[in-house]
């Protein structure tokens, strides 16, 4: 963007925040240090946006304000992340790893074992979701204290799972990104664009939805696979990979799904617990339940990824979602 789109940007910024009684976030740092480890994405969201990390009250995941710059007239937009959510994030990684007791390869395949009695983590992350909904914290939250909790978990496991909160957190960010670019721009980045836009067409015609709603779906069907394909695409270049190498697919696709999956899991437990008793009917909401678009992307990345079957591609994905079972109970 143009200086002037930039600071244009940084004013729509200084109104929202105090529109919404939001205010600047130490994550900042946190998402440049992404956009760099990133760095094609980084590029790309940084040409045509701004990205900020805000603190707000309400409990808004991400908004987007598209404009016109007063000065050249060129298009910008400005893209606002909660720093709430990155946090969720980072906290549900940081307790789900203290769920595993031991984490070691054999024959090819990886063997988790769970800790037997998960009470502690199970009450910590009710307080979190709680500390998230109500914007309250009942005690300190410091990045050493956190760290100190994880000395006792497997090292290969600890690892990890961290690198797995920064691909969850990018995928959040290009996610709302991929909702603020014009589709021209990304068909041309992207030839994939036209499959993605057909493959979530005919998805969301199957199911039957209100003219409203299938818009809405399709939308965010689209941005959920255009930000999964950008990171996928990303990664091969990061480590210097060809796309067509089987080994890196493997290892950067089962990396994804893994990130991917820790994001959605921890929207899918903040829309739960704010929302406990809405509609199980898919066909009345707006929104994608998280457990549709997670069905949606992982079958993208099999796609993409096209693997051999000898491994379970997903398994971190599944790793998360029986840890998940056994710290959180939702009426139903
Ligand atoms: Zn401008
Ligand atoms: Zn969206």
């Amino acid at each position: 963007m143009n200086i002037c789109c930039v600071r244009h940007a940084e004013e729509l910024y200084d109104e929202f925040k105090s529109e919404y009684n939001g205010r600047d976030s130490l994550m900042s740092h946190r998402v440049i240090e992404l956009l760099s480890r990133f760095e094609d994405c980084g590029v790309l969201f940084n040409t045509f946006s701004e990205v900020k990390v805000v603190n707000l009250e309400n409990f808004a995941t991400a908004q987007i304000v598209p404009f016109r710059c007063p000065e050249c007239s060129e298009r910008g937009s400005l893209v606002n992340i909660s720093a709430p959510l990155l946090l969720v994030i980072w906290r549900t990684a940081m307790i789900y790893m203290r769920c595993i007791k031991s984490w070691s390869h054999d024959q090819g395949k990886i063997r988790v074992e769970l800790q037997s009695n998960l009470d502690e983590q199970r009450q910590e992350f009710q307080n979190m979701l709680g500390e998230y909904l109500t914007g309250q914290s009942s005690s300190m939250l410091t990045y050493q204290g956190e760290i100190d909790k994880i000395k006792d978990v497997p090292p290969m496991c600890s690892s990890l799972f961290l690198s797995l909160v920064d691909i969850a957190q990018i995928w959040v960010i290009a996610h709302e990104v991929s909702h603020a670019i014009s589709k021209d721009i990304l068909a041309e980045i992207i030839p994939e664009l036209m499959a993605i836009q057909i493959g979530s067409q005919n998805f969301c015609a199957q199911m039957k939805l209100l003219p409203r709603a299938e818009k809405s779906w399709k939308e965010e069907l689209d941005a959920d696979l255009i930000a999964t394909l950008l990171i996928y695409l990303t990664e091969f270049k990061r480590i210097n990979a060809d796309v067509e190498n089987i080994h890196a697919r493997e290892e950067i696709g089962s990396h994804l799904s893994g990130g991917i999956a820790l994001a959605c899991e921890a929207m899918y437990h903040i829309v739960n617990s704010n929302f406990p008793f809405k509609s199980t009917n898919p066909s009345d909401l707006e929104h994608p339940p998280l457990e549709i678009r997670w069905k949606v992307i992982s079958n993208y990345l099999s796609q993409i990824a096209q693997t051999n079957a000898s491994v379970d591609f997903h398994y971190l994905a599944h790793i998360i979602g029986r840890i998940s079972q056994m710290l959180t109970i939702y009426p139903n």
